[in-house]
């Protein structure tokens, strides 16, 4: 067991107990987390973390929680959310390096502003700079990745840089091992900002058209298979629109589960085995899943 005392020596940003994780879902979902801890900076992640690894203390990251389902019993252990403490970005010539905890709208923002192109195309992909390395998040053809120059993470109790090279990034896919990713470092190139910004606006309305942007969600379930898209699957085997609890698979968009209001992690599980099970049986294909399951039984979150 952790001592609060002992942390509240040393830590200097928010600890909150017993807190509900659906308050930082964009699925609106997820029992209590044991401990939510909130650093204030880089200094403060470092000492948590090495203090929560000596304890051995379980604990996890959270970004902006848009790629994960919580589950309803919450986590045991430690949540800690960089999304507060870790929110700077600079620019040296064509790098701009940028803190985890930044959000991605933010951060195409900042590119666009200082000249550069190539990364609107990941603009309206919520989350944190961190959560989407960890992903390898990516829209229209592109992953963040395709810009990265390294990565800084928080391994074995040291702060190290990962190129790129070293980080195993494949679709929806990266290999940092236990590594915390702290920030990044991307390339990038000038652009016409008029240009950019009209492209960012046009991917942004093509996005709202077709999300179910009103409802509260977690993006695309399920990766898309080799050669075929999971909507288009769940679509064809007939399971548009279909609830469970206040859960629902989206009506315009058969990759997004949705939460009605009200809907508990039991009843999105339930929707994904059924998805599974109907696109397995009528087209032979096992649905991998994006989102990443927290909380629940290893077997479950290895699914
Ligand atoms: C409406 C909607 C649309 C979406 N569209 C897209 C899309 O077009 N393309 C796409 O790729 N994704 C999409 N997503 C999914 C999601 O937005 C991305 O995967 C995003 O990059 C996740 O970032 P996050 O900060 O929310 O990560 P989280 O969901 O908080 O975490 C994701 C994973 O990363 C880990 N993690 C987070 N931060 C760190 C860190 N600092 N160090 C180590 N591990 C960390 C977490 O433990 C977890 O395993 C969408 C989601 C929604 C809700």
């Amino acid at each position: 067991m952790v001592n609060i005392d002992d942390i509240k020596i040393f830590f200097q940003g928010r600890i909150a107990l017993h807190e509900p994780l659906s308050k930082y879902t964009s699925f609106r979902i997820g029992g209590p987390a044991d401990y939510f801890l909130e650093p204030t900076d880089k200094e403060d992640v470092v000492n948590i973390i090495t203090y929560l690894q000596r304890q051995n203390f379980p604990f996890l990251m959270m970004g902006k929680g848009s790629n994960v389902l919580v589950s309803d019993d919450g986590v045991r252990g430690a949540v800690i959310n960089l999304e507060h403490g870790l929110g700077s970005m600079r620019v040296e010539g064509d790098i701009v390096s940028v803190d985890a905890g930044v959000t991605m709208a933010r951060f195409v923002d900042f590119c666009i502003q200082h000249g550069f192109k190539g990364v609107e195309m990941l603009s309206g992909i919520p989350g944190t700079i961190g959560g989407a390395v960890i992903m390898n998040a990516g829209a229209y053809g592109g992953e963040i990745s395709d810009f990265l120059v390294d990565v800084e993470v928080l391994r074995n109790g040291k702060i190290a840089c990962l190129k790129k090279e070293d980080a195993g990034f494949a679709y929806r896919r990266s290999n940092f091992k236990d590594a915390i990713v702290l920030g990044a470092r991307f390339r990038l190139t000038v652009g016409d900002k008029a240009e950019v910004m009209r492209a960012r606006r046009e991917l942004l309305l093509k996005r709202n058209r077709a999300q179910p942007v009103n409802m509260p969600n977690s993006g695309s379930m399920f990766k898309n298979p080799h050669g075929t898209y999971a909507a288009k699957l769940i679509e064809d085997a007939g399971l548009k629109g279909v609830r469970r609890g206040n859960a629902q698979i989206s009506e315009r968009h058969a990759n997004f589960i949705v939460n009605l209001g009200g809907a508990v992690a039991r009843d999105v599980v339930d929707l994904i085995e059924l998805a599974r099970k109907t696109v397995l049986e009528k087209f032979g294909i096992t649905l991998e899943l994006e989102v990443k399951l927290i909380g629940f039984t290893q077997a479950k979150e290895a699914a």
